[in-house]
């Protein structure tokens, strides 16, 4: 195929379903249509390499030059960045086409798509559940092949939660593999972008062209980029996977349990060996990230205030009202609720004891984390507690909402990578089973991954 054929293919099929699925804000035909003649014509005369007019799409927290990026918000609604995010450079250096930006739920802030100011996205496999979020767009768009491949973030669990409700694969690099530049902020320590597709295989060639030193964001890593995709066949024996206990208890449904179970096996009939392990201040995790993603947002949402660029309300009176009104018509109320909670964990009388606390307990987190990897090469468990659950579910109760990442969310405290596979369907809705790994260890994942698929 050509990638014109096969960028057309990808606009025609948006064109048909995503009236229902609300998986995209964005679709960039004209520009789409001029990339993948270029790449055509680059493959033409023999360059390009892997990606080289593959269609895909990023997520609208990514900035594109000359293609509005909203980040799921009214703020945003309409904001052209002037340049592209690091990882749309690299990705458009390798060739690949983007056909538009994929719906999330407002500045990444939550796990179902429904905080998105441009409405749910549906779940393609049952059309009244969620699609997970906040990487939701991305997800569905991959699961319904409006697109082979899309960009995500995630923060507590945005790619790989999604990843799981949709029945695709999903990787959260370690801190500091993938720049954060361009990548609009909601809690600096934590996000980290990396790819959504199908196989395992394809995250290994989207991570290698994503990944890599880039001096504009100072967390960034100097360190060689692998050839991913090389070393995934080889063969699992003298692995050894580690079971946390703490992740097969309450609140996991039996459904789900089964279905890792049945993993477990085959990966052992694989050659690996399983051994249970314990990750003690597991219970601890959503609630200190529910301390520090709130402070860093409060902070970094702080920039939204109606005099540089996004929304600004209209005929402010003065200063004051024109901050005031921007950001109370600008934010969903799930934003408002993290700046708040924030504002409030970082304020003079109570840093010490919410703030200051929740960054020791966070460092015990990955000491947890450090100490099974002496034992272990890999952590093996559920995604998520449940399968997709239904859309409006969980909307008037945020901690009900916030319990969906408890498995996820202590990998974003820790800095780790993990990656999301799908692994069968509980009453015909997606599982996916997770694999977690120590620091840079992304290839290892992938060999897993790749091996169990
Ligand atoms: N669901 C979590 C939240 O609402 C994680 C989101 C994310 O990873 N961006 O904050």
């Amino acid at each position: 195929f050509t990638s014109i054929e096969l960028t057309r293919a990808c606009l025609e099929r948006i064109r048909r379903l995503d009236s229902k699925l609300n998986a995209f804000i964005t679709v960039s035909e004209e520009q789409a249509l001029a990339a993948a003649q270029a790449a055509d014509s680059a493959r033409a005369v023999g360059q390009g390499g892997a990606l080289t007019g593959i269609p895909i799409a990023h997520k609208d927290i990514f900035c594109t030059r000359g293609v509005k990026t909203t980040c799921g918000s009214r703020m945003l609604d309409n904001f052209i960045a002037p340049y592209d995010a690091h990882v749309v450079e690299r990705l458009k250096a390798a060739g690949a086409v983007m056909v538009g930006k994929t719906n999330m739920d407002e500045f990444a802030m939550g796990s179902s798509n429904e905080t998105s100011f441009f409405g749910p996205v549906r779940n393609p496999w049952v059309d009244t559940a969620v699609p997970g979020g906040s990487s939701g767009g991305s997800a569905a768009a991959v699961a319904a092949r409006l697109v082979p491949a899309a960009t995500g973030t995630d923060t507590g669990g945005s790619i790989r939660q999604p990843a799981a409700l949709c029945g695709i694969s999903g990787l959260k690099p370690t801190y500091g593999r993938v720049s954060r530049y361009g990548m609009i902020a909601f809690a600096s320590s934590l996000d980290q972008g990396g790819p959504m597709a199908r196989t395992v295989e394809d995250l290994a060639w989207l991570i290698e062209a994503m990944a890599g030193f880039d001096p504009r964001d100072s967390t960034c890593v100097e360190r060689p980029v692998p050839r991913y995709a090389a070393g995934i066949d080889a063969p699992l024996t003298g692995l050894t996977i580690g079971l946390p206990k703490e992740y097969f208890g309450e609140g996991l449904s039996p459904a789900v349990g089964d279905l890792i179970q049945a993993a477990i096996d085959v990966l052992h009939r694989l050659g690996a060996q399983i051994k249970e392990i314990s990750l003690p201040n597991s219970r601890l995790a959503v609630p200190v990230y529910y301390v520090i993603a709130p402070a860093e947002a409060s902070s970094n949402l702080s920039r939204y205030d109606g005099a540089r660029y996004g929304y600004r309300c209209s005929q402010p009176r003065d200063l004051e009202d024109m901050y005031e009104r921007t950001r109370s018509e600008g934010f969903g109320a799930e934003v408002k609720r993290r700046i708040m909670v924030g504002t409030y964990v970082l304020s003079a009388g109570y840093y010490d004891a919410y703030y200051l606390k929740a960054q020791q307990v966070r460092r015990m987190i990955r000491d947890d984390f450090i100490r099974a990897f002496e034992e272990v090469d890999v952590i093996m468990g559920p995604t998520a507690p449940t399968a997709a659950f239904d859309l409006g579910e969980k909307t008037s109760d945020p901690v009900q909402m916030y319990l969906s990442d408890i498995y996820t969310i202590a990998v974003n405290l820790a800095g780790l990578p993990a990656l999301s596979i799908p692994t069968g369907f509980a009453a015909g809705r997606p599982v996916g089973l997770q694999l977690i790994g120590n620091f840079f260890a992304e290839e290892r994942l992938l060999n897993v991954g790749h091996r169990y698929q």
